[in-house]
C-alpha cells in the first residue's frame, strides 16, 4: 500500500516534470528576447527539468540585492539581464534569529551553515559555537572551492562561508581561519589584513606560499596578466582594504570569475571527476545602497550581472552546473518613483541600512526545481546539499 503510494507520487513527480520542459507556451514567452541570441536559452535547454545530481555550484550572493535594485538595472539596461533567463525563481525569508533584520554575516551564516544566527555572527550558532559551512564540507570531501568578493576577502559574506567567529569585526582572526581550510582559490581585497597585521607577528602570505599556494596581488601583477596554473591552490589579493567601485575602475570580478570556474574546474583533477562548490559576491551592491546612491547600486549590479550570465554559460555548456543567485537582504529601501523615465530614474530610498524584504532566489541547472517556492534562507543551504547528492544531516 504505502510502496504503492510512493510509486503514484513518483509517476506524478515524473509527468509534471516532462510536461513543463516541453511548455510550448514557455517557449513562445522567451522567444525574441536578444539574450537568446547570446546564447542564453535556458528555458528549453536540455538540462532543465532532468533529476540529476549537482557537480558543481556557482552561488553567486548580489549583497543588499533586492528586486528593486534589479529593476533599476534592468530599466537602464534596455530591460535586458541574464538575471531574467534563469527558469526557476523562488522566495527566502532573510530574517536572523533575534529581531528582524539581518545583516550580511547572519544572512550569509545562514546560506552557509543552515542556521539562523545574531547580526555580526560568522560561521557560529547562536550559542557562538563554531558550525561546518557548505564550503568545508565540500572540501573535505575532496571537491574543489573556491571564493571570489568585491570587498575583502575577510569581509561577512565570504568569511562566513569558511571562519568561525563572533564578530564580523574580526578580520584577522577571520584571515587566520583562511589557514584552517584548503580552499584552492580565492580573490579579494583585504591583503593587510594577512601581511600586516597588528594583533600578531604571522604573515599568512608567507604561510600560504610554504603551504603550497601561488599567491599574487594588485601591486605585482593585473589578474588579467596571470597565468594560473590549476596544480596549485591559488590567491589573489585585489586591494590592501576595500576594493574600489566599479565605477572608478575595478575590473577583476569577470576575469577572476570565469577563470575561478575553468580553474576548480580542472584542479588537482584534470578528467573533471570530483566538481567544485564556488561563491562569487558582488559585494558592493549593498554600499551604493547605503550610501543611498542609485548610479553605485546599478553599475556595481550591472558588472554582478554579467559574471552571472557567464556563469550561465559556463552551466549550459557544462551540463552538471547548478548556478544560484540570491542575496541576503535588500539595502536602502529602494523605490522607483513616479515620474521616472528609462533616462531618468527618480529613485529614492527609505533608509541608509538593510530592510526586512524577502528576497528573491533565481536557479538554473541540475537541482534548480528544489529552489522554486517559498522558504527561509537557511533552507538554501539545505537545499543546495539536497542539489549536490550530499547528505541533509551533519
Ligand atoms: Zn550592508
Amino acid at each position: 500500500m504505502k510502496n504503492s503510494l510512493i510509486l503514484l507520487v513518483l509517476c506524478i513527480a515524473l509527468f509534471g516534470c516532462k510536461k513543463s520542459a516541453t511548455d510550448k507556451s514557455g517557449e513562445t514567452r522567451y522567444k525574441g528576447n536578444e539574450y537568446n541570441a547570446a546564447g542564453i536559452s535556458l528555458f528549453n535547454s536540455s538540462h532543465q527539468g532532468e533529476i540529476k545530481k549537482a557537480k558543481n555550484v556557482i552561488f553567486l550572493i548580489g549583497d543588499g540585492m533586492g528586486l528593486t535594485q534589479v529593476s533599476a538595472a534592468s530599466i537602464k539596461n534596455k530591460n535586458e539581464l541574464f538575471i531574467k533567463q534563469f527558469p526557476v525563481v523562488g522566495i527566502h525569508d532573510p530574517q536572523p534569529s533575534e529581531g528582524i533584520i539581518t545583516d550580511s554575516a547572519a544572512g550569509a551564516t545562514a546560506f552557509s551553515t543552515g542556521q539562523k544566527t545574531f547580526n555580526g555572527a560568522i560561521g557560529v550558532a547562536p550559542d557562538s559555537s563554531s558550525l561546518k559551512t557548505i564550503l568545508e564540507e565540500c572540501e573535505e570531501l575532496g571537491m574543489a572551492t573556491g571564493m571570489v568578493a568585491t570587498s575583502t576577502i575577510v569581509h561577512a559574506t565570504p568569511a562566513s562561508f569558511i571562519s568561525h567567529r563572533p564578530s564580523r569585526k574580526q578580520y584577522e582572526d577571520i584571515a587566520t581561519d583562511f589557514m584552517l581550510t584548503e580552499i584552492d582559490y580565492f580573490v579579494g581585497g583585504g591583503k593587510k589584513y594577512f601581511d600586516r597585521r597588528s594583533n600578531d607577528d604571522r604573515n599568512l602570505v608567507k604561510e600560504m606560499q610554504d603551504n603550497g599556494y601561488v599567491v599574487n596581488d594588485y601591486f605585482q601583477k593585473d589578474f588579467q596578466d596571470l597565468k594560473i596554473d590549476t596544480k596549485s591552490n591559488f590567491a589573489y589579493f585585489t586591494a590592501d582594504d576595500d576594493p574600489i567601485p566599479v565605477s572608478k575602475g575595478r575590473d577583476y570580478l569577470m576575469a577572476a570569475s570565469t577563470a575561478g570556474m575553468e580553474f576548480l574546474k580542472l584542479h588537482d583533477d584534470p578528467n573533471d571527476t570530483k566538481g567544485f562548490f564556488m561563491m562569487i559576491e558582488g559585494s558592493q551592491i549593498d554600499w551604493g545602497g547605503h550610501a543611498n546612491d542609485a548610479d553605485y547600486v546599478i553599475s556595481e549590479l550591472l558588472e554582478f550581472d554579467k559574471v552571472i550570465g557567464e556563469a550561465l554559460r559556463f552551466a549550459q555548456e557544462d551540463g552538471e552546473t547548478l548556478v544560484l543567485v540570491t542575496a541576503d537582504h535588500e539595502t536602502g529601501g529602494m523605490a522607483i518613483n513616479s515620474g521616472s523615465t528609462v533616462d531618468s530614474l527618480k529613485v529614492s530610498f527609505s533608509s541608509g541600512y538593510h530592510t526586512a524584504a524577502l528576497i528573491p532566489v533565481y536557479a538554473y541547472g541540475p537541482g534548480a526545481e528544489l529552489f522554486a517556492g517559498f522558504y527561509e534562507n537557511t533552507d538554501i543551504y539545505t537545499k543546495l546539499k539536497a542539489a549536490m547528492g550530499m547528505p541533509a544531516n551533519k
